[in-house]
């Protein structure tokens, strides 16, 4: 890269750029943009447009591409609470004793949340329906709170569950009722889940204060993530106009669900009171969060008398419609290497402040940044593909079909993957990573400075955990890591429990709330820009690509002691997953033989971790030594030294590069192919949270040796093959 002057630009004067340019002052602006009307899947081409101009105005060539995609949206909805008066003989009749409003109120101080056109409350890929029956109270709807309830004989078939948002992807929540005979889902937004500011604390709700609005309702897709995302009807091909279509019902729901507030959930629990099991009967885990016990909910499970019963309505258009990316290119001097960073730009609401336009705004900032440093002369060393995608809220849409539609290029080409969503909807920072992208993170995170100086010159490292969860899912880093195998990064700042309540899916997800109580000042979203732009200029123009092999081999290595504990352990298991291992190692006759053959196949996949160590290492001590001698400076006259550095970047680099892909499985996860990586893919049954070696856990979860040691083996092949592309 040369400057104006003919000087290369200095990897410091480039990081300069990238930490002075982004301005909270004009985060706030593009925030306030996409904030102001609403872009919903497939209906917020205006907001494509003037993303593609804006990036074009600042230097990024950049285009509209479009794919035809099966969503559904609202036609019309109603929930009622019915008692039955005075039946004569067999005549039922029956009263309306309480109406749902299935409405966000209008707030004067927020302007956003009364905007003509809002979206309704509803969920993305729910069945239409109208039912009528009974009712049961699942808790959070997990996998395992529904075999508390079947374990304790409460009947589901043929009942409305009603269920709390938190802990799994509500998608999941609805699967499971499906499958044991529900006809129907209610999910609500309980209180307990708040953290400290809560009405039962005392504290006053938004506007008014950072207790939750009674009235906020999450909105959501119920398509089921942890199959496959993206488009339904076109799993593993891109919604082009003229593809295939597959029908979409193994991956979304047939019964009706929707999304309430409290409000409207306070009557259907109340009603409940008195009548079955309390959820804390079941299992000692229900009771942790009595959120609504101040307004007199008992949580208990029921079902509901049959002469109380709820009718739920739900009608949804289903149409396939165009959806937008917008995607901007900046070319880079070296063929064939490509960093990929992607943000979505559709909401369900008009608001949309943290989730995703937090995100579009720092992209917007971080490609102004990129726009001034290539005025300043930058030669990007790399190609740097910006992408704003279309309906990820119903199921990682316009990032499924892109990476569907490029795999072969992406899977040649691409770095790494860096994604925003919620870029801040608090002050904790947050960073979910691939292994080899830890090391760029940690550095990287050293050198902003953080928004909250509670000591001077704190970085936004000083105040992090230090803690990098593996990706599961519910953004659009999944379709690089689980099924073209690209390393990916994903960060933002968090609510936490301490933190005014993030109104995630709500109208109430507003610039005005983030005015006031999520980012006020814009500072987050400025440390948020800074950080992104470091990391991007980092893989972008480090003359050896920035990753690093050997974080692999402890990362696997600590997997595979978890995989261990839990099977060696005597504790009394905790989790689903423990459950399950202690289920299986319990078990007696051909399986316990089969054990030992499990436990020498675990084995294998350590010894072939070690191997991955060892060439893991050599790879980054030869980065080490590449580094090392142009920082030294090769003499002009040193010609050989100066081809065998040559040589040796090329190498390191195509390693680098590949690592990743090597830890497929063309076959895919069993009973959902989509997913191809050996090391992650997205909880079975939680969706967001990542399972690793998902193939040998579901096994184990199972309890099926057979498949456990068919998983063992496929691993270990991923691993023996990643080692020796390293060599
Ligand atoms: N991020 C969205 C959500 O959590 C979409 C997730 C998905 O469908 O994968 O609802
Ligand atoms: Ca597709
Ligand atoms: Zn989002
Ligand atoms: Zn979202």
């Amino acid at each position: 890269s040369r400057g104006e002057n003919g000087q290369r630009l200095s990897y410091q004067e480039l990081e300069s750029i990238f930490l002075e340019t982004p301005s909270s002052e004009l985060a706030e602006k593009w925030l306030y943009y996409y904030t102001s009307g609403p872009h919903l899947a497939g209906k917020n081409l205006s907001q494509a447009e003037w993303t593609r101009d804006k990036w074009e105005e600042w230097g990024i060539s950049s285009e509209i591409v479009s794919y035809d995609t099966y969503i559904n949206y609202p036609v019309d909805h109603s929930l009622s609470l019915l008692r039955e008066v005075g039946g004569d003989g067999n005549a039922k009749s029956w009263e309306v004793a309480f109406k749902a409003s299935l409405e966000e109120d209008v707030l004067e101080d927020d302007p956003t949340t009364g905007l003509e056109d809002r979206i309704p409350t509803f969920h993305g890929y729910s069945a239409s329906g109208n039912v009528t029956a009974s009712f049961v109270y699942v808790n959070y709807g997990t996998y395992q709170d529904y075999q508390d309830l079947v374990d304790a004989g409460i009947q589901l078939e043929g009942k409305i569950a009603i269920a709390k948002y938190g802990g799994i992807f509500r998608g999941l929540k609805v699967k499971r009722a499906q499958e044991l005979g529900v006809i129907g889902v209610l999910i609500y937004s309980d209180p307990g889940d708040d953290g400290e500011y809560t009405i039962a604390n005392g504290y006053d709700s938004y506007p008014n204060g950072p207790a939750r609005h009674p009235n906020s309702v999450q909105r959501g897709s119920v398509e089921f993530l942890s199959v496959s995302p993206g488009d339904p009807t076109t799993p593993g091909w891109p919604s082009k106009p003229d593809a295939p279509r597959a029908p979409p019902h193994n991956a979304i729901p047939s019964i009706p669900s929707i999304p309430i507030s409290y409000t409207d959930a306070l009557p259907i629990l109340k009603a409940l009171n008195g009548h079955g099991p309390k959820g804390t009967d079941l299992n000692k885990y229900w009771g942790i969060n009595n959120g609504l016990g101040y307004e007199g909910v008992e949580y208990f499970v029921g079902p509901s008398p049959d002469d109380v019963v709820l009718n739920l309505y739900n009608d949804q258009e289903y149409v396939t419609t165009p959806q937008w990316d917008v995607i901007g290119i900046v070319n880079g001097t070296i063929p064939n290497e490509v960093i990929i960073v992607g943000n979505h730009r559709d909401a369900w609401i008009a608001g949309g402040a943290s989730d995703p336009n937090s995100g579009s705004a720092v992209i917007n900032e971080v490609i102004r940044s990129v726009g001034k440093a290539l005025d300043a002369g930058w030669k990007p060393l790399r190609t740097i593909i910006f992408a704003s995608w279309d309906g990820e809220e119903y199921g990682l849409i316009g990032s499924t079909e892109w990476v569907e539609e490029y795999l072969p290029w992406i899977q040649d080409a691409s770095v790494a993957y860096i994604n925003l969503d919620v870029a801040v909807s608090g002050d904790v920072f947050h960073g979910g990573a691939t292994p080899t992208l830890h090391k760029l993170l940690r550095d990287s995170v050293a050198k902003v400075l953080s928004p909250n100086q509670t000591i001077e010159g704190q970085t936004i490292g000083d105040l992090w955990d230090g803690v990098i969860p593996p990706l599961g899912s519910g953004s659009d880093f999944t379709a690089f890591q689980d099924y073209a195998g690209v390393p990916a990064l994903d960060i933002g700042f968090k609510a936490n429990p301490k933190s005014p309540v993030y109104h995630y899916h709500s109208n109430y997800d507003s610039f005005h709330w983030m005015s006031i109580l999520g980012d006020p000042g814009f500072k987050y979203h400025k440390a948020v820009s800074q950080l992104l732009g470091l990391i991007v200029a980092n893989l972008v123009d480090s003359i050896v690509i920035p990753l690093q092999a050997t974080a692999y081999a402890d990362a696997l290595d600590k997997y595979l002691d978890g995989i261990e504990t839990q099977l060696g352990s005597t504790a009394e298991p905790v989790t689903e997953a423990e459950i399950f291992v202690h289920r299986a190692k319990e078990s007696a006759g051909p399986v316990q033989g089969s054990s030992d053959a499990f436990k020498d196949s675990l084995l294998a996949i350590r010894e072939a971790i070690e191997g991955l160590r060892i060439s893991a290492s050599r790879l980054d001590d030869l980065s080490a030594w590449i580094n090392q001698q142009l920082e030294e400076g090769i003499p002009w006259w040193n010609f050989i030294k100066k081809a065998r550095v040559a040589l040796a970047v090329l190498s390191a680099n195509k390693k680098y590069k590949l690592l990743e892909r090597n830890l497929l499985f063309e076959g895919g996860l069993d009973g959902r192919p989509w997913f191809k990586h050996v090391v992650y893919a997205p909880g079975l049954w939680t969706g967001y949270s990542g399972a690793v070696f998902p193939g040998l856990t579901e096994s184990i979860d199972a309890d099926d040796y057979i498949s456990g040691l068919k998983w063992a083996q496929i691993i270990k092949k991923a691993i023996d093959r990643t080692s020796r592309s390293l060599l």
